[in-house]
This record gives C-alpha cells, sequence and structure tokens, in this order.
C-alpha cells in the first residue's frame, strides 16, 4: 500500500514536469494588434505602419509618402481664421489624423482706403498680412462737424489751386481746390489812346488779367446808349458861334466831345 501510493505520487510528478518542458519549449503565436500608422506630418516622406504582439515583439512596413493618391485617400478640412482644418490619410492600413488649429488673424494699422467727400461717406479699412481677409468701417460725409475739423484752409485763386484739410480721428483728407483757370477782366478795361470811340464810330479797349493776360475788345459808339451815359451837355450856340461839348460816362471812363456850331 504505502508502495502504490509512492508510484502515483511519482508518476504525478513526472506528468507535471512534462507538461512543464512542453510550455518552455513549445511555439508561441504572436498575436497581433491592429496596424499603427505612424509619421511626423502630413508632408513627412517615412510613413510606417506598426503592429505589436502584447509580448513585445512588433512588426513595420515602410509605407508610400501621403503624396500618393492611389495608396491614401484624404478627407481634409483647411483651416483658416474661422475654423480648424484637418487632414485624415485613409489606406488599407488604417488611417492617419493630423489636426491643424486656427490660424490667427495678422491684421495691419486702420487706413482710409477711400476717402469721404461733402456728400459721400468714406471707407476705413485693415487688411490681414495673411490672406485677404480685410475689415471695414464707414467714415462718415466730410460734411459730419461732429466728426471732421477744417484743420487747413488755402482758398483757390485764378493764380493758384487751393486746399482744405480735414482733420478727424480717422485721418486726415484734403479736398483739393483747383485753380481758375478763366481769366477775368472786369473793371480793367481803359481805351487804348487813339482809338477813342465817337459819336458814330465804334473804339478800342484793353483788359489786363492779373495773371498778365490781355484782352481787346471794341467799344461801343457814344450814341449807343446801353453803353454810354451823357452825363453834360452843352448845345452848340450857332449865333454865338461857339460850340457845343457832351460828356459820356461808361465802365470805360469818360469821354468828352466837342460838338462844333457849323454844321
Ligand atoms: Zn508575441
Ligand atoms: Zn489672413
Ligand atoms: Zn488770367
Amino acid at each position: 500500500m504505502k508502495r502504490s501510493k509512492l508510484l502515483v505520487i511519482l508518476a504525478v510528478c513526472m506528468l507535471l514536469s512534462l507538461s512543464s518542458l512542453v510550455a518552455c519549449s513549445g511555439n508561441h503565436f504572436h498575436a497581433y494588434g491592429n496596424w499603427e500608422i505612424a509619421a511626423e506630418s502630413a508632408e513627412a516622406e517615412t510613413v510606417t505602419a506598426i503592429r505589436s504582439c502584447e509580448c513585445g515583439v512588433s512588426e513595420s512596413r515602410e509605407l508610400p509618402a501621403f503624396t500618393d493618391a492611389e495608396f491614401w485617400a484624404l478627407e481634409s478640412a483647411q483651416n483658416d481664421h474661422f475654423q480648424a482644418g484637418y487632414k485624415i490619410f485613409t489606406c488599407v492600413y488604417g488611417q492617419i489624423r493630423f489636426d491643424y488649429a486656427i490660424i490667427e488673424t495678422q491684421f495691419g494699422d486702420w487706413f482710409i482706403a477711400q476717402d469721404p467727400d461733402l456728400e459721400n461717406t468714406g471707407v476705413y479699412k485693415r487688411e490681414c498680412a495673411c490672406c485677404d481677409l480685410e475689415e471695414t468701417e464707414t467714415i462718415p460725409a466730410l460734411s459730419d462737424t461732429i466728426c471732421w475739423t477744417i484743420t487747413e484752409e488755402v482758398q483757390n485763386s485764378h493764380l493758384a489751386a487751393g486746399h482744405i484739410t480735414y482733420s478727424s480721428e480717422y485721418g486726415q483728407v484734403v479736398i483739393d481746390l483747383p485753380q481758375i483757370m478763366e481769366h477775368n477782366y472786369d473793371g480793367t478795361y481803359v481805351i487804348i489812346a487813339g482809338n477813342e470811340p465817337t459819336l458814330t464810330e465804334t473804339g478800342l479797349a484793353k483788359g489786363k488779367c492779373e495773371c498778365g493776360e490781355e484782352d481787346e475788345i471794341v467799344v461801343p459808339a457814344l450814341q449807343d446808349e446801353s453803353c454810354w451815359n451823357c452825363i453834360y451837355y452843352v448845345v452848340p450856340n450857332a449865333e454865338k458861334e461857339t460850340d457845343g461839348k457832351a460828356i459820356y460816362e461808361s465802365v470805360f471812363g469818360r469821354i468828352e466831345i466837342r460838338i462844333p456850331w457849323q454844321a
């Protein structure tokens, strides 16, 4: 009895040691997880797919770059100043996603993009340095005295141009006043000596503009009442054989004529 019990214990021990031998030397089939795709960025030239077993062993495959459109399917959204973006590359090994944050705007200083004038409003603008994004505001017309103050005023004339400078928190707007091109001879005509009009004949007068330009015009005969006004008249006297005389006045000045008593 004691002997058979020993035999059984021996047999169990042998079985146990045999099975542990099998476990130590037998094949382990790696149970790999899913492929994981690794790349530094969407522009990376090296793209790798890796999968690992729990035992620590892993295997990897080199994949084409993301530019290979036959291998990779791309789904993407461009990031800008208003939304984040992403790129998702998908292939038979799985997919990889790259995210792109919202881009900060790079607005420059505000400036007057369109001058207002007395009737029309203007445009105040600032532009982003990295894209064509812009922000605008309406600038009140120059007639808005709450907004605009005249800080310089140079009147235009026939001899020179002028300008008016309006200032506000938006900046300055200069309204140019063009030089007056028309010559002005008003009040400058004087009768040319030797060309005085007579009662029936016209005369000649010369005018001079402030710019130096001269002008010559016909002076109506003295009998033209639309031009001349007779302010003094002495009737000729045939009996006394005395001449008469008349003084005419107009914008051209005064002219005195003698009226002979002999017809
Ligand atoms: Zn393994
Ligand atoms: Zn931009
Ligand atoms: Zn002139």
